[in-house]
């Protein structure tokens, strides 16, 4: 059985710099940057159509992954209802996530 402790060191880095940047007002974002080292298991935001970065550390970084979407995830349905509603922004996103996948699908098939 492990120690509470040993534990802890091997919980992945960093992990309460991202909530608190989530949490703290704007200004004080700054006081809790990034960490600078590797975080251990890195989770990964869409940085640009090429990267994904990690939330946690600087040196998380790689070329863009394409994650499948959850069509029945809250958000996408929310995304649907306003393209339907005939917001232009929003049906341009939607008609470029499924080129994405059906792309994504193509290479998988491949
Ligand atoms: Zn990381």
């Amino acid at each position: 059985m492990k120690s509470y402790t040993q534990n802890m060191s091997k919980r992945p880095r960093y992990r309460w710099r991202t909530w608190l940047r989530g949490h703290v007002p704007w200004a004080m974002v700054n006081l809790f940057p990034k960490g600078l080292k590797d975080c251990g298991q890195h989770e990964w935001f869409r940085f640009d159509d090429e990267t994904d970065r990690c939330y946690h550390c600087e040196v998380g970084e790689r070329p863009h992954q394409h994650l499948p979407i959850d069509w029945d995830n809250d958000l996408w349905r929310e995304l649907s209802r306003l393209a339907d509603e005939g917001d232009e922004d929003y049906q341009q996103l939607i008609r470029k996530l499924k080129r994405e996948e059906r792309e994504a699908d193509l290479q998988n098939a491949a």
